[in-house]
């Protein structure tokens, strides 16, 4: 392992007058490097979280990244690379450091037998349409496409675990190499055979440990994939999981705390047989790029009264619950379709969420205690989620030090709405109700979250992940200040 030659440009901007698509542009015209430090101010996908970086950068090649992390003086630290900043925690950039905007380095460097190696920027959907156009896909077809292949290696990403067949629900657990620019400037390839050690670190090291810069995923043959929605009282859900499990299927719910109802999404892959279907995928795809915030805002704006607007909420809801079971889903389906490109500013037609994980022991207590807290909790004070909850049933998952199904099985509890102050006050709320349920928070799907909550629901594998972010950047090249806070007080020694 070398240092890499540093030749190559790399795109500096001043980004209170550029933005990233300027930035994509100027890269693509071979523009020469230049500075120019001044406030910054980029939003995450939905404006939640805003990061006034003193220098955004978008490296080309890996040599670019290795500049940019072994040249203190001209890019300030913390370097944070940063994918399509999806992540509705404060977990990408930070303020005064480098953002090294991961987006330009796209290409697809090869599709072997049963594996695709990619750079760091390239998008989880482009590279599952080349894969198709191999008769290939990934394991896991997340909802969301529009994520970059580094922040799959090394954040938190999931569908829900098709058990019979993938196991895996969490999407790092089936990265099996990466290339990683170190503090030191060193670029160390890294695989699940030859290095299981440091690999079980770097996935969901949230850029702690290191710049991915390009990513090795394991894929299969195309197969179809049986699906079906299904709705119940919370009590019927709760009778029905058990033997659904057994029947091994992978199982993603939509919670309608308001109406004592729970719309559950059964998936099972069909291996050998091939997908005839898209599977009506193109409801829920819809419903999630921009149709199920858009008629809610409606509806919110049409109402004269909070009555009617609860009123006019519930009949939709039911519609909704109605359409998904009986047009999402089929025998055959074809697992890509699933799979959604976001648009990169979806302006107010958004939605946002946040999540804890629980084990499985014990689960249905904590979701029918949920279902009361946001009873509870809109009497209180008027405010309730405007879309459904979701969650998903994750496999115990032990590939990542980090992994928030370390162990056991889990399911999750991830409120979504269309977002606002009132939403950040209940999302408070939601935390200390979680932690006290002995949740496990997500660092880049967990808004909010404070150190003592970290602390409960990581105990000593955080404190193991302190010691190990201590020795591989020991001058704190890579931390930024949310995680620094997250991190407080923990023993390196
Ligand atoms: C509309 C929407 C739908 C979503 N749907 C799902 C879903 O179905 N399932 C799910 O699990 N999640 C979902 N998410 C959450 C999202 O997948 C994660 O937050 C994901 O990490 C975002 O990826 P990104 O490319 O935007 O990375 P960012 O948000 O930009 O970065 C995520 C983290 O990875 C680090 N990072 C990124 N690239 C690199 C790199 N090259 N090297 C080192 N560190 C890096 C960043 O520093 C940061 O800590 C959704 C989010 C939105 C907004």
């Amino acid at each position: 392992m070398k240092p890499f030659p540093q030749t190559s440009p790399v795109v500096v901007a001043e980004p209170e007058k550029r933005t990233r698509s300027t930035l994509r542009q100027a890269a693509a015209d071979g523009e020469a490097p230049e500075q120019r430090p001044g406030p910054a101010s980029v939003s995450n996908w939905d404006h939640g979280v805003t990061y006034r970086p003193a220098v955004i950068v978008q490296p080309r090649t890996i040599e670019d990244v290795v500049r940019v992390v072994s040249d203190t003086s001209t890019y300030p630290s913390p370097v944070r690379a940063v994918g399509k900043l999806h992540s509705p925690a404060p977990c990408s950039a930070d303020d005064g450091g480098t953002m090294l905007d991961m987006t330009s380095m796209t290409r697809i460097l090869e599709i072997g037998p049963d594996f695709v190696t990619a750079e760091a920027g390239a998008l989880y959907i482009d590279v599952a349409e080349e894969l198709a156009r191999h008769d290939r896909q990934f394991h896991i077809n997340t909802e969301i496409g529009t994520i970059t292949l580094g922040a799959i290696a090394c954040a938190a990403t999931k569908d829900s675990s098709l058990i019979g067949s993938s196991h895996y629900g969490q999407v790092s657990s089936f990265v099996s190499g990466v290339k990683v620019v170190k503090t030191d400037g060193m670029v160390c390839s890294f695989t699940e055979d030859e290095h299981p050690e440091e690999m079980r670190l770097l996935r969901l090291s949230y850029g702690l440990l290191g710049v991915v810069v390009e990513v090795t995923l394991k894929t299969q043959p195309i197969t179809a994939l049986f699906a079906e929605h299904r709705a119940y009282t919370l009590a019927e859900f709760r009778a029905a999981v058990p033997e659904l499990i057994a029947q091994n299927y992978a199982l993603m719910m939509y919670f309608y705390p308001f109406a004592d109802s729970v719309v559950l999404e059964v998936r099972r892959e069909e291996p050998d047989a091939k997908p005839t279907s898209s599977g009506g995928w193109w409801l829920r795809n819809a419903f999630w790029r921009k149709y199920g915030p858009l008629f809610v805002l409606s509806i919110r704006r049409i109402s004269p009264t909070a009555a009617i607007e609860r009123a006019l909420i519930r009949f939709y809801d039911r519609l909704m619950r109605r359409g998904m079971c009986l047009l999402v889903g089929g025998k055959l389906t074809l697992p890509q379709a699933q799979i959604i490109r976001h648009v990169d500013d979806p302006g107010d037609n958004k939605f946002v969420f946040s999540m804890w994980s629980f084990e499985e022991d014990g689960y249905f207590d904590t979701l029918e205690a949920y279902f009361r807290f946001c009873n509870e909790y809109a009497e209180q004070t008027g405010f309730r989620c405007n879309l459904p909850a979701v969650g998903y049933r994750i496999v115990q998952d032990r590939k990542a030090l980090l992994s928030y199904t370390h162990d056991s099985d889990a399911l999750s509890i991830d409120p979504v709405s269309t977002g606002g102050p009132e939403w950040e006050e209940f999302l408070k709320a939601f935390n200390v109700f979680c932690s006290d349920r002995n949740g496990h928070p997500l660092f880049n799907q967990t808004k909010h979250l404070t150190a003592v909550q970290v602390r409960k629901s990581y105990g000593k594998r955080w404190e193991e992940f302190a010691r190990v972010r201590a020795k591989w950047d020991p001058d704190d090249r890579l931390l930024s200040r949310y995680f620094a806070d997250l991190l407080d007080d923990m023993p390196i020694a």
